[in-house]
């Protein structure tokens, strides 16, 4: 969300005559977008902002912006007299104070009349273009659909800094991706916090399968894909959508988060490790081919050897394709900073981290080996290291050999090598385009 957060301020500051500056000190505009969701990224967004700071005293001309999580939906006071050198603030998903406060800046007098002409095309869906700087830009895009979320599961700060859930009007994210199309795009990621839950908050808007629907008439458009789903809303109707639509790509984000039900309970996710694996019988039933991925939170307050053994047992029994895996980091003013004791001590988080991760590198490896011979169809990105990176259909990693440029083509591979977390192939002759 964060990434196409700051696309969609980098199109805004290239329709303003904006260029991507490699170098920091030359540019006229700095904006840093931050993540709270762990203390890690806390860390790093403010260990970024005390470099910038030289930076802004040296040249005082400079527009220091600081949006995302760390200013918050609402105004935020505090963040702003404990910054004082930084000039402009935005919310999450939100350029509008940046791009107000550089026309308000910047665009005095005689180019008033510029500025009033740029602003329109700035907030038009249909001419968000893909900021030049992007190196992929040419292959896909990130598309929210869903901003902000109302779940609150105990340990999120997402809800408290993104806001309420507001699906996106349907008519915006068409206009918005066929822009895209019509850029060169034929790969879309929808993003919500909740993605499934597109379109429940307005009875005027389509489901997610509806959407999905209606994204797939788009011409130029060959991969579609959506993240995250939460368990329960993960609909017949949606699983049928993605087995029958040919460019929704066999992939399922849907976080287990914990396979024990009490844990489950006082994260308030909803729903039972028995629900969960139903779920995923579900999801494989219906869509033949499907990888899954899940997300893992270990060390939850209070989450003794026993419970956290229940998830790891889960994936064992679930042998998942993915897991983004994260020891739990407490969030002020979430349900379980204010009530619950972060009492898994930091050396035991590690411990459990990395018996899953271990446990997933083997599957992971398992789930690979079995593609071995097999061709499969790759979108590629860029050169990487000497190599070709794209993704298959399931988000696998897929590296091949090629004196020609391949971003952007979608090529048979025939897989030749595999490990956890990539495969080596070659381009398959006579099937590409
Ligand atoms: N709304 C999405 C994504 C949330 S953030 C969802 O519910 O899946 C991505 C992941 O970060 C979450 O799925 C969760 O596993 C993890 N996460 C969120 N808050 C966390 C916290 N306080 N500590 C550790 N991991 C956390």
């Amino acid at each position: 969300m964060n990434v196409a957060d700051s696309q969609r301020l980098a199109s805004s500051l290239e329709k303003l005559g904006y260029a991507h500056s490699e170098i920091i000190e030359e540019a006229d505009v700095i904006v840093l977008n931050t993540c709270m969701v762990r203390q890690s990224a806390e860390d790093k967004a403010l260990g970024r902002l005390s470099s910038l700071k030289p930076v802004k005293t040296k040249n005082p001309d400079i527009i220091l912006g600081l949006m995302g999580c760390m200013v918050g939906y609402k105004d935020n006071e505090e963040i702003r007299k404990k910054l004082p050198y930084v000039d402009v603030f935005a919310p999450p998903s939100d350029p509008k104070p940046i791009i107000d406060y550089i026309l308000a800046k910047e665009y005095i007098g005689d180019r008033a009349d510029e500025a009033l002409s740029a602003a329109p095309s700035v907030w038009d869906p249909a001419s968000l273009t893909l900021p030049k700087n992007d190196r992929n830009r040419a292959v896909s895009a990130f598309v929210p659909i869903v901003y902000g979320c109302s779940h609150a599961c105990a340990y999120c700060i997402i809800p408290y800094k993104r806001g309420r859930e507001r699906s996106r009007d349907p008519q915006e994210i068409i206009a918005h991706i066929e822009s895209l199309a019509s850029q060169g795009i034929s790969e879309v990621t929808l993003l919500g916090q909740i993605v499934d839950r597109y379109g429940l908050d307005n009875p005027e808007y389509p489901t997610l399968a509806g959407l999905l629907r209606r994204i797939h008439a788009i011409e130029g458009i060959r991969r579609i894909r959506f993240l995250t789903s939460h368990p329960n809303w993960m609909t017949d109707e949606l699983l049928e959508t993605v087995r029958d639509l040919p460019k929704v790509m066999r992939h399922i984000e849907v976080p287990a988060q914990s396979g024990n039900d009490a844990v489950l309970k006082a994260m308030r996710r909803g729903y039972t490790d028995r629900a969960y694996r139903d779920l995923i019988a579900r999801i494989r039933e219906t869509i033949p081919g499907v990888s899954i991925g899940t997300d893992i939170i270990v060390g939850f307050p209070g989450e003794t050897e026993a419970q956290f053994e229940d998830t790891a047992n889960q994936l064992r029994d679930l042998k998942l394709d993915v897991v983004h895996l994260a020891r739990y980091s407490p969030r002020t003013g979430t349900l379980s900073e204010r009530t619950m004791t972060d009492d898994v001590s930091e050396a035991e988080k590690w411990r459990r981290f990395r018996i899953i991760e271990a446990l997933q590198e083997k599957i992971a490896a398992d789930h690979h080996a079995k593609r071995l011979g097999e061709t499969i169809e790759v979108l590629f990105e860029e050169k990487k290291r000497g190599r070709w990176v794209g993704r298959s259909e399931n988000m696998d990693l897929v590296y091949v050999e090629s004196d020609e440029n391949l971003t952007g083509r979608y090529l048979p591979v025939k897989i030749e090598w595999t490990g956890p977390w990539t495969m080596i192939g070659t381009i398959a002759d006579g099937l590409g385009e």
